[in-house]
Order: structure tokens, then C-alpha cells, then sequence
């Protein structure tokens, strides 16, 4: 990625990246800085943006409407999850497609549901491309997702619907979660729920991705959405909690930044 970067230098263009940040949540305080000093490190300028959370949701769009008409900002990122008070379609709505470096805007979406994405949420991007790395089939696979948020769980199933899985969406309401989870070849746990699904819900030999990123209850290091000593007793592959998706969705935002700098050529 450095390198990518440093040719975009040689014509004169250098990366950029503005962070939205609304309120005060340590955890995406946390993940910001994650990200602005994971662009430092490869030569992509990070801008921050930190707004009150009671912010309106018109300042919001505001600045995101004045962020995507400068030619110097080539991605822009707002953090999940805004303030309840915000309708989060409206505020994503305003990042210009050719800046939506995180997927998130419903031009994106649409795009994705069509099979012709342009950008693609960094989480759901980073999921696939480790499961291509270590050249997992998805085609005919049977994919269980376990969440269904904007952010991570529904573009995830559409990418492997993408990649020809056979995807079922697990949620709250979903009966019989736990005979579901066992059919699955490839299992994706976006539960927002430490250590939720444990080895006994996984079938012999599946593959097993963790998006989960969790505070224990008792404090201590954070943990995942999968109980890993258990689970990895059951699987042939799973991702570890830190370790796993959260450096890939980061690695997936520099590639997409860098991605909207190369088209503003
Ligand atoms: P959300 O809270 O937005 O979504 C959680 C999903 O899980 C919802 O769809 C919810 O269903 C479903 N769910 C909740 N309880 C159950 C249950 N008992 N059984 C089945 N499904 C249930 O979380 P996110 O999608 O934002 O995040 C998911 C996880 O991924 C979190 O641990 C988060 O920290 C992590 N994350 C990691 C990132 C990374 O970079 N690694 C980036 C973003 C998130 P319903 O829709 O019915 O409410």
C-alpha cells in the first residue's frame, strides 16, 4: 500500500482521507485513531472531524456535503454508529458515490445489490478478502451470517451471495438460531455479543469469521463474537479476536481510499 501511495506521489497526487466523528463513544474514539495513524503509516493525509453529539443532523450533512466538494479530500468516513437522534440514511446519503470509501451510502448498497459494487463496506470487503487469501471456496458453500446491520452484516451476505454462496441472514428474531449456525460451511458472526457463539453451534470443520470486537463484561482484553478456545476445537479455519477482521477492515479503508484517489486522476 505504501508503495501504491507513493506512485500516486510521483503524479503529483497524495491520498486523503476525512473522518466523521460524532460524540464522545470510546470505542470509536478507539477506532478512529486506529484508522488515522493506520493512514500515517502508508502516506495518506487523515483529516478528523469531531462533532458534539448533539450535533443536528443537518450540521452533519452539512459538513459532509463541504467535505465532498473539496478536491483535496479524496475519501471520506463517517463512524458507526451516529447518535440515535440522526436518520443515518439521510447522513450517508450525503457522501458523493466517488468518496464513499466505506460502502455505506444507498447509491453503494444498490450498487452492491446489483452485483456492481463500487465500494463495499470495509468489514465485508475485509472478510472476503481473507477467506480469498487462504482460498476458501465460497462458491456452493453454504454461508450462514449471524447479524444484519447496514455496516456489517447485510453487505457481508450480499458479497457471498456475490461469490455464489447459499446465504442465510440470522438476527434477533431468528428461530432456531442454533440449528442454523450448525449447517453452516462458512459461518460470519456479527453479533455485537462477547463471545456468543461457542463451539458447540459449529459444525465439524467449518469456517469460522469473527467481526465481533467486544468489551468483556468483567473488563479486561476485548474479546470477540465467538467463544475462540471452543470454537477453534470445531473449526478448520477461524479468524482470532484482536487479530482478525478489525485489521483487515482497516487495510480495506486504506484500499479504498487509496481506490478513490487512483479514479480522481
Ligand atoms: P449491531 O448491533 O448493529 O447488529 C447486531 C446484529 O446482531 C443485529 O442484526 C441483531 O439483530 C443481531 N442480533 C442481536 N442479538 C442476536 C441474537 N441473540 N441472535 C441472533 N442475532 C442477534 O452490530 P454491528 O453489526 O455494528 O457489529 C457487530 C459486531 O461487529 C460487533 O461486535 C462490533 O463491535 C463488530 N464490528 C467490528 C468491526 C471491525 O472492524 N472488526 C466494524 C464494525 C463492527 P436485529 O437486527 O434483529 O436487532
Amino acid at each position: 500500500m505504501k508503495l501504491k501511495v507513493q506512485e500516486l506521489g510521483k503524479k503529483g497526487i497524495v491520498p486523503s482521507l476525512a473522518a466523521v466523528l460524532v460524540g464522545d463513544d470510546p470505542s470509536s474514539i478507539v477506532y478512529v485513531n486506529m484508522k488515522r495513524k493506520a493512514c500515517e503509516e502508508v502516506g495518506i493525509i487523515s483529516h478528523l472531524y469531531h462533532l458534539p453529539s448533539l450535533s443536528s443532523e443537518e450540521e452533519v450533512v452539512e459538513l459532509i456535503k463541504r467535505l465532498g466538494e473539496r478536491e483535496d479530500i479524496n475519501g471520506i468516513l463517517i463512524q458507526h454508529p451516529l447518535p440515535p437522534h440522526m436518520d443515518e440514511m439521510s447522513v450517508f446519503s450525503a457522501i458523493p458515490p466517488e468518496k464513499d470509501v466505506d460502502g455505506l451510502s444507498p447509491l453503494s448498497l444498490g450498487k452492491l445489490v446489483f452485483g456492481r459494487p463500487t465500494f463495499v463496506s470495509c468489514t465485508a470487503l475485509g472478510v472476503i478478502e481473507l477467506l480469498n487469501h487462504y482460498n476458501i471456496q465460497i462458491e456452493g458453500k453454504e454461508a450462514v451470517v449471524i447479524g444484519r446491520s447496514i455496516i456489517v452484516g447485510k453487505p457481508i451476505a450480499l458479497l457471498l451471495l456475490q461469490y455464489n454462496a447459499t446465504v442465510t441472514i440470522c438476527h434477533s428474531r431468528t428461530q432456531n438460531l442454533w440449528e442454523k449456525t450448525k449447517q453452516a460451511d462458512i459461518l460470519v458472526v456479527a453479533v455485537g455479543k462477547a463471545e456468543y457463539v461457542r463451539g458447540e453451534h459449529i459444525k465439524e470443520g467449518a469456517v469460522v469469521v469473527d467481526c465481533g470486537y467486544n468489551r468483556p463484561p468483567g473488563g479486561g482484553k476485548n474479546v470477540g463474537d465467538v467463544h475462540f478456545p471452543s470454537a477453534q476445537e470445531k473449526a478448520s479455519y477461524i479468524t482470532p479476536v484482536p487479530g482478525g477482521v478489525g485489521p483487515m477492515t482497516i487495510a480495506m479503508l486504506l484500499k479504498n481510499t487509496v481506490k478513490s484517489a487512483e479514479v480522481s486522476i
